[in-house]
């Protein structure tokens, strides 16, 4: 029953088995190579994609009664033509096309101008729907189109459209596609779960979703679509995970007394946090599969240390670790830390960034190749060609929603599929982390080390600023350092640099002479940016004026104060990775936040931030405050854009589909199992990188 057209050698074959809609849209009547141009920019590429290219809304068009429509208000009329409609032409462009319409017991004239094809659809006695402008007095219609004829549809759905397709040609295609290829539509949801949660067949779904008769269809068929598209996901998730799982990778059998005399050499003890995901992660490392795991901790919470010790372990099983991070700055820093850790021990490591002199990288390289050099650190330059490992063991990502898709596959295809771990600072909500990064295995440090001092946070008006230069000015006096962050205008980089530039001036003539401001922003270089941060670091001045470039982890252990103009432009997350900024030092540090929010939950927001400097808190909340979305930023999070499901409003099924996901694929034959047929070719004729969490 599920026949799919083929064509083989110019023949039309008809195959008898399940495939999902991969023909292209260029199958479609009227869709031509410009047609495809501007659907595949709305992600329009198959039938697949056309039939999940799901209305956001849907136009009510159940005619109102006469008696309500306001004068002049835009109203579809719902009747039946009751006479012949009339033609008059004016010129060779001008014309007018009248009809009568009879609602129940009235008769309302209808008039069209300049539309003169519309004759052909309006047939006398036949039932019709006409939207325009209502004019009350006269009880006349100024008609604008006719929606239908004849059929009764009272719902039109509303698709996301662009410049480059109008709507109306995206719900002809709709139609198109549906009409020649619903036969096609196979269930992919397995049976038994449909059954279970009372999910409606594919083909239901899809039709409801795109012609529902009534609210409730929609609201039904809307409820499976999400619940389908979540599961997929998972799906997704769940075959990457154990793809990897499934991997051999290399057994480090690292020697665990040498870790144990490194742990104890530490200046301090680890927190127990640290204990734990140490565990997990040396737990990995010595079984011959492929790690592939997300750190998660707060600013401030020691993941450097963690990375350092697991790296070593991995040296001492004989193999090469690398450290990759974002700037070149972040990597110099992690050398040079790095450098004092392993002072005593046999442990050899270079420096690889983008600047590195070619002198110096001739050098390097083969050192690299022998095996000699067994610790890296750099940026993705570590992974660029002619750069070849003896036998890399292990890669840390630090930071690594700061890195894109090209950088990760590059690590990926260097040296024997080496573990990966990959580090965050960004909290997640545990729900949101354990979907979003579904197919990695997650160690989360949950603990910040002992005697750390809070980080102090005020929030004040825009009118109380000079209060806050002279508390600035109090600390710089204590011999402190200072972060200003410049108001943030959304979309226009070019304007945040003008904000930036006169704050610096102002906050320049302010402390001078005394004192030495710097300025940082994004339009700078990366080699211009890393001078200044480390002539920061260094002391040459001691107010850093910002936009904010200087989120990632640089370490000032002298900065005590971050100042936030606009505050309440920022996402709770961004501020509180900007206040991480400061307090890395026992000494008590500051963060004043300016902002006059416009409402509620802008205040809500301050709040949040000056009662708790727990960033799992914090992302929680911005979560019920502002969506996931926002929250994440689609790059960072991984999160897929999804079409209809919201993850933080239905966690719930996002989470059941996640357990019925790892259900089915628990069982190592899933795929071919009868029930499971539907799926399993649809998931094989998935583009594997849909939802690939980068
Ligand atoms: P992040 O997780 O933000 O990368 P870091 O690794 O930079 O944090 O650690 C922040 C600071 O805390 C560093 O100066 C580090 O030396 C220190 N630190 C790490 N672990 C501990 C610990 N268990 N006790 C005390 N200080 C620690
Ligand atoms: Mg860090």
């Amino acid at each position: 029953m599920w026949l799919h057209r083929i064509n083989l050698n110019g023949k039309d074959v008809r195959r008898c088995v399940v495939m999902p809609l991969t023909d292209s849209v260029s199958t479609l009547p009227g869709v031509g190579p410009k047609r495809v141009e501007a659907l595949a920019s709305l992600g329009i590429t198959d039938i697949e994609s056309l039939l999940t290219y799901f209305p956001f809304r849907y136009e009510d068009l159940r005619a109102k009664a006469l008696t309500e429509i306001a004068d002049q208000e835009q109203v579809t009329l719902k009747g039946i033509v009751a006479a012949p409609p009339t033609l008059s032409r004016f010129g060779r462009k001008k014309s007018r096309l009248n009809f009568r319409l009879l609602i129940d017991q009235d008769v309302v004239p209808v008039t069209f101008f300049n539309q003169p094809w519309l004759k052909n659809q309006i047939e006398v006695e036949a039932p019709i729907m006409v939207y325009g402008r209502f004019d009350a007095a006269k009880k006349q219609l100024n008609g604008m189109k006719i929606l239908s004829s004849g059929r009764d549809d009272p719902m039109a759905s509303v698709y996301p459209a662009n410049a480059g397709i109008r709507q109306k040609t995206i719900q002809q295609l709709v139609v198109a596609a549906w009409e020649q290829y619903h036969d096609d539509i196979v269930n992919v949801v397995p049976a038994s779960i449909q059954q279970h949660y009372r999910l409606l067949d594919r083909a239901k779904m899809v039709h409801d979703m795109h012609f529902p008769k009534t609210t409730p269809d929609a609201q039904a068929a809307r409820r499976s679509a999400k619940f389908e598209e979540f599961f997929l996901f998972q799906m997704q998730l769940q075959l990457l995970k154990r793809h990897d799982q499934t991997q051999v990778g290399q057994a480090l059998p690292y020697d665990n007394a040498a870790l144990q005399a490194l742990i104890a050499s530490l200046p301090y003890e680890l927190t127990n946090a640290q204990k734990r995901v140490v565990n997990e992660i040396c737990a990995d490392l010595k079984r011959p599969i492929h790690m592939n795991r997300l750190l998660q901790g707060d600013v401030g919470s020691g993941k450097t240390v963690v990375s350092a010790i697991v790296m070593y372990a991995a040296i001492t099983a004989g193999y090469q670790a690398a450290l990759m991070a974002p700037t070149e700055i972040l990597a110099e820093q992690h050398a040079n830390n790095l450098q004092q850790l392993f002072a005593d021990l046999p442990v050899n490591i270079v420096l690889l960034t983008g600047s590195t002199k070619p002198a110096a990288r001739k050098e390097i390289l083969p050192r690299l190749a022998s095996g000699e050099v067994n610790l890296i650190v750099g940026t993705h330059a570590l992974f660029q060609e002619g750069v070849d490992y003896h036998r890399l063991g292990l890669v840390v990502v630090d930071e690594q929603h700061r890195f894109g898709v090209a950088q990760r596959q590059a690590l990926r295809q260097k040296g024997a599929n080496p573990d990966v771990l990959a580090m965050t600072a960004t909290p997640i909500p545990r729900t949101l982390a354990i979907t979003s990064y579904g197919e990695m295995d997650i160690s989360i440090i949950d603990e910040l080390p002992a005697g750390r001092k809070p980080i102090t946070t005020r929030w004040i008006k825009n009118a109380q600023i000079d209060a806050a230069i002279q508390f600035v000015m109090r600390e710089l006096a204590a011999g402190h350092q200072a972060y200003v962050v410049t108001p943030l205008i959304e979309e226009s980089e070019a304007v945040d640099m003008k904000n930036a530039q006169a704050i610096y001036e102002r906050f320049s003539q302010y402390f001078a002479p005394q004192y030495q401001v710097g300025l940082l922003h994004g339009r700078m270089k990366n080699d211009e940016k890393d001078a200044i941060m480390s002539d920061f670091k260094a002391k040459k001045f001691q107010v850093m004026v910002a936009t904010t470039v200087i989120e990632v982890g640089v370490d000032v252990k002298d900065a005590t104060v971050m100042l936030i103009y606009d505050a309440d432009h920022f996402g709770l997350a961004q501020l509180h990775q900007l206040r991480g900024r400061v307090g890395r030092s026992d000494q008590q540090s500051y963060c004043i936040l300016v902002a006059d929010p416009k409402n509620k939950t802008g205040v809500a927001r301050m709040k949040v931030m000056t009662e708790t400097n727990d960033g799992f808190v914090i992302s929680q909340k911005d979560l019920e405050l502002r969506g996931s979305g926002d929250v994440l930023g689609k790059k960072q999070s991984g999160m897929p854009d999804f079409k209809v499901g919201d993850p933080v409003a239905d966690i719930t099924m996002l989470s059941v589909a996640q357990q019925e996901a790892k259900r089915i694929t628990d069982a190592a034959d899933w795929s071919i199992q009868p029930e499971n047929l539907g799926l399993a070719n649809y998931m094989e004729h998935q583009e594997a990188s849909t939802y690939m969490y980068d």
